[in-house]
């Protein structure tokens, strides 16, 4: 992952949040080596580190002396230093945890809510958010983030369809989660969000370029470059659900026929009535020519197969990733194979979501990493 600091005074808000970062990838780590390693002055990196001390953030431990001397302190990451709550709302329905500085889900809950419209999920919300207050003492409580299915603010696609949240089209969503929580809120869409969370906590420890395939109650996706979500023009690129692949093929809420979505998501598998088994060996070619598609069109290190779906299902899918046929990424010096299934399936979003909140209150700011979901934060 790159994490690299900014010299602009106006970058300090994003440098708390690069050496936060570094420090919870590397730590216990010293002030020099975050210095090295984000390209920050060791004078900034000691200023932005005495702050994030004194606010409780951040650890510093004395390590065991290995020779003569007193040894340099290291710093680690607070886990309790703070938590934020993530939600993940699908068409299926809700789940809320509250997630700690480490990125850890300590307490989660989960209410099956099927379709569920504004009024009972935001009631819900609350509910679920004031019994994870309850359930664990968990110090300052810093936000509050979203996931929920985009694409976002596309007339005739958004909250349209049963892979959406269907007729929410008009409901103001970080006022209503504002309201439902009292905390300052957050909001991504959920291929995002759980490809954040990947990137934070799992896989995006060993990669930096790959494209996170989100198979949920829809089809997403997003290209993940350089460790960050590559966002396009308006912040929905990668939403592969809808990329015609059947000419003349099922009739689809968008109004095209033969998306991909159509065919493969869990909104599939469910219409279809089949076996996981037989389902997987039906949508093996839709599939393959899904992420060879992908492929030629992001060059990834790999495809990460990720999403809120049953795990056996995720992992009979992964077995399709045998016998890929010929792309630009059949090449002999490769890594990692070409799919791989994600770390954690289950909380991804959650805690991509939570690491929004993380994010906005240490960094109010607009910065460069992550931007789209801090012009959420500025609703
Ligand atoms: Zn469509």
């Amino acid at each position: 992952m790159t994490l690299r600091g900014t010299n602009q005074e106006s970058g300090r808000p994003f440098n708390r949040r690069i050496v936060l970062e570094s420090i919870r990838l590397n730590g216990p780590t010293t002030r020099g080596e975050i210095a090295e390693r984000v390209g920050l002055t060791v004078q900034t990196v000691s200023t932005i580190v005495r702050e994030l001390e004194d606010q409780g953030y951040i650890l510093s431990v004395r390590e065991k002396p290995k020779g003569r001397g007193i040894p340099p302190s290291a710093l680690t990451i607070n886990p309790e230093g703070g938590h934020a709550v993530g939600i993940h709302l699908t068409p299926l329905g809700i789940d809320a945890a509250l997630v700690n500085l480490r990125g850890d889900v300590v307490e989660s809950r989960h209410r099956n809510a099927p379709n569920a419209m504004p009024d009972e999920a935001f009631a819900l919300i609350g509910e679920m958010v004031t019994e994870l207050k309850a359930s664990y003492k968990h110090g300052r409580l810093l936000g509050a983030g979203i996931a929920l299915p985009g694409p976002f603010d596309v007339e005739s696609m958004s909250f349209v369809g049963p892979t959406t949240m269907a007729g929410w089209k008009n409901t103001d969503i970080r006022q209503r989660l504002a309201d439902a929580t009292g905390l300052p809120v957050f909001m991504e869409n959920d291929m995002a969000a759980a490809a954040l969370g990947e990137q934070l906590y799992g896989l995006g420890q060993q990669l930096a370029n790959y494209y996170y395939l989100f198979f949920s109650v829809g089809l997403g996706g997003v290209m993940m470059h350089d460790g960050s979500v590559l966002r396009g023009a308006w912040g929905n690129a990668g939403e592969i659900g809808h990329i015609p692949i059947v000419l003349d093929g099922e009739a689809c809420p968008c109004g095209n026929r033969g998306c991909l979505e159509r065919y493969l998501s869990l909104d599939a598998f469910n219409r279809r009535g089949l076996s996981e088994t037989e389902w997987v060996a039906e949508v093996a070619p839709i599939f393959r020519n899904a992420v060879r598609a992908i492929e030629n069109l992001f060059d990834p290190e790999t495809v990460v197969l990720g999403g809120l779906a049953p795990p056996a299902l995720i992992e009979q899918l992964a077995t399709l990733g045998d016998g890929l046929t010929n792309s630009i990424a059949a090449r002999a010096n490769r890594s990692h194979p070409r799919l791989m299934v994600a770390s954690d399936c289950q909380h991804s979003a959650l805690r991509g979501a939570a690491a929004l909140a993380v994010f906005g209150a240490l960094s109010p700011r607009f910065g460069q990493m992550f931007e789209t979901s801090e012009r959420g934060a500025a609703a």
